[in-house]
Parts: C-alpha cells; structure tokens; sequence
C-alpha cells in the first residue's frame, strides 16, 4: 500500500512573539503545497489555538507534548483531552529533548501514547539513537528498545493514527543530517521491526519518517528512499524553505 508522505514542523520553543508565528501561518497559508502531502505544524502550546483557527491549505497542527492524566494537580501539564476539545488532532511524544532534558521514559512515553489515542488524537512517535550508541553499533536495539513498551499496549488498528519519525540524536539540530543509506536502513530496521512485533500489515502501511536537520537541499534525496515517508523538520520548519521539504517528493 502507498503510504502517504508526510511532513511535520516541530516549531520547538519558536518564535517568541505573536507576530511571528502569524507570519510563519500566513506563509504556509499562501504557498503553493503538494496536495498529495499530510502537513502537520507543531507550534507551542501558547499558539496552538489561533494557530488551528487560522491556518489553511489543508494543513493540521499537532501539540509537542500531553500529559498522561486528563486533569487534576498537574501543574505546567496539558492533557490528551483537552487537545482533543480544541481541536487539535496531533501530538507529537517522545521527542528527544523530551527524552533527555526531561527525563521521559520510554514507558511513560507509551503510556501518553495510549491515552492520546484513547481520546481520539493522532501521534508522532519519536525514536532515535545517540552518536556514542550508534558508535557502538545499538542503533537497531536503541530504536527497538523505545518502541518495545508502546508495542506493548497498542493494538493493531492503534497504528493507522501513529506514524514514527525516527530522529538520531546526533543528528538533531547540529547540522549533521544522516545520509540516505542511514536513514533507509534504520528505518528498514523499524519496520522489519513492527513486522515481527505487530503485523506486516502494520509495518506496511505505518508512515517512518526522519527528523534531524533536514533542509530543502537534503531533503530530495532523502525522499527518495523507500523507507522514508516523509520528516519531522525542526529549524527549517521556521525558514521559507520548509515549503520545499514539503514540495520535496513532488
Ligand atoms: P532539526 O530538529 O530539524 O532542527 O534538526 C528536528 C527535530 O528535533 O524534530
């Protein structure tokens, strides 16, 4: 089956002013935008809403993070419900920053995994390995090691609302992206993965896309390979040139 490409911008902690993330809107909402492609944005929390209520040309927006609870004395928390009340129809979970600067396990990632999708929210499931790891030969068992507790308590037709953005660590931000060849086999890795672990059918039809510096001049090979289903962009997402990521399969 075709997956269908998929590009996500995860506006991390960006911009800082109403001002500009109206612009980086109005520029996605003027663009000309390969229809074939899901484009989904991740602003912060604080713009999430004017973001949903303004954007257009078909584009979603996802939150970068939910709690596991749906209300209570959680300060600083939002949850999977009240994302779902607003509209927003994707979260992304797991991200490496997420991970390290704030110490998320990969249980407690499966576990906002399965309440996100118990309240009717699509997920970008984050992945992706260390340079000392990769160094050391573990990217396969890393990327099998995050995914192996969310496996756990998902069922099959969980998986048509998750798609995997396989992120190498060392790749995040610096500038360094992976080549097409490390990103083809990492992410045939996955998939045989969720073959043996969940069902071919799953393995094929779940979208694997790559995140870490991915920019407009890199992002055309990258396409091409055929386990790659698209990107989660960071930086670029910020820049006119993540028009062309999303135009890069065209
Ligand atoms: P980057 O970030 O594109 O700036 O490397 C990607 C990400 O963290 O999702």
């Amino acid at each position: 089956m075709a997956r269908q490409f998929f590009v996500g911008g995860n506006f991390k902690l960006n911009p800082v002013s109403r001002a500009a993330k109206t612009s980086l809107v109005n520029g996605l909402n003027q663009a000309s935008l390969d229809p074939n492609v899901e484009v989904v944005i991740a602003p912060p929390t604080i713009y999430l809403i004017p973001t949903a209520e303004t954007v257009s040309n078909g584009v979603k927006v996802a939150a970068q993070n939910c709690y596991v609870k749906p209300s209570g004395a959680f300060t600083g928390e939002i949850s999977a419900v009240q994302l779902a009340d607003a509209g927003i129809p994707y979260v992304i979970l797991g991200h490496s920053e997420r991970r390290t600067i704030f110490h998320e396990s990969s249980e407690l990632i499966a576990e906002k995994t399965r309440v996100a999708l118990d309240n009717g929210l699509s997920v970008i499931f984050c992945i992706g390995e260390t340079l000392s790891e990769r160094e050391a030969n573990k990217t396969a068992e890393v990327c099998q090691a995050q995914l192996t507790p969310v496996i756990k308590l998902l069922k099959e037709e969980d998986w048509k609302k998750v798609v995997i953005a396989y992120e190498p660590v060392w790749a995040i931000g610096t500038g360094k992206v992976a080549t097409s060849a490390q990103a083809q086999e990492a992410h045939a890795d996955i998939r045989a993965f969720l073959g043996k672990e969940v069902s071919a059918a799953v393995a094929d039809t779940t979208r694997i896309i790559y995140g870490g510096s991915v920019t407009a001049a890199n992002s055309k090979e990258l396409s091409t390979q055929p386990d790659v289903d698209g990107f989660l962009v960071g930086g670029a997402s910020l820049k006119p040139e993540f028009v062309d990521i999303i135009n890069a399969n065209k």
